[in-house]
């Protein structure tokens, strides 16, 4: 672990949300401060969430309810990524997604282009469906088994997404469901593939040792620093305990308490 002080020289910060802004529909103490504090010293943030079931517009509501200054500009989705990802392996071809309405929209928004026509279909794209019907399995397990080989991509391996009473299964636990029936498993495209860590960065404009990726998980957000040679840090306001994080061989660089003693950090 590198001492704290070294934290002075980051500009950009690259945030996990949930466990580590907020939980649930609270948000942390000192969110405001955080990101004002980021922003009047010449730094930038950007939320990075593996969460593909909202869209970028859905985030920027949420956090604005919860009092939070955000555009835009202040969000990089698992969602937009698999877009990307989508654009630059797989143009040209009709993807059929299985994926929230908010999913579908900024798919499309960024030139993606969606069918739900089963007939039509050269690639399969799932995402955190908090829409999931039967129906809606049926057709991705008839692809993926009349189509033999067809590319199946997905855009999170998360196993769980925390609610106010615990877990409920996420786009990793949804595709395994699916793998017990048609013997496949996805590409999985956010965190922690480096994937979303270096185009953030690289977009940002500001170098790799400028930036740090802040995350209450190990394997997905602590995982995506590590992985993208970017410097992390583990807050204990979300999934992790101390306990966890020494037991791992995922290793932060830093470990902090939550997001208020990473201000204190930097203005100390
Ligand atoms: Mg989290």
């Amino acid at each position: 672990m590198k001492e704290t002080n070294s934290l002075k020289s980051k500009k950009l910060f690259l945030l996990d949300m949930d466990g580590t802004v907020y939980e649930g529909a609270r948000l942390f103490e000192g969110v405001n401060e955080f990101l004002d504090y980021v922003e009047n010293s010449g730094g930038r943030y950007i939320f990075i969430t593996n969460n593909s079931s909202r869209s970028v517009k859905d985030y920027v509501l949420r956090l604005k309810s919860m009092g939070v200054k955000v555009t835009e500009d202040n969000f990089f989705t698992s969602s937009q990524a698999t877009a990307l990802y989508l654009n630059e392996h797989h143009k040209n071809e009709k993807i059929y997604c299985m994926g929230t309405a908010s999913m579908i929209e900024e798919l499309k928004k960024m030139g993606v282009d969606v069918t739900t026509d089963k007939k039509d279909a050269e690639c399969v794209v799932v995402g955190y469906d908090t829409e999931l019907t039967y129906q809606k399995l049926i057709d991705v397990s008839y692809l993926l088994q009349t189509k033999k080989g067809i590319p199946y991509i997905a855009t999170n391996p998360d196993r769980g997404c925390p609610t106010e009473f615990g877990l409920v299964p996420d786009c990793f636990a949804i595709c395994e469901a699916i793998n017990y029936a048609t013997n496949r498993r996805p590409v999985y495209i956010g965190k922690p593939d480096r994937f979303m860590i270096d185009y953030a960065v690289k977009m940002s404009g500001f170098s790799k040792e400028e930036a740090v990726v802040v995350g209450d998980r190990l394997y997905t957000d602590i995982a995506s620093g590590v992985n993208a040679g970017v410097d992390t840090i583990c807050v204990l306001s979300g999934e992790s305990t101390q306990k966890d994080i020494d037991e791992s061989e995922i290793k932060p660089t830093f470990v902090l308490e939550d997001i208020k003693e990473i201000l204190k950090a930097l203005q100390e």
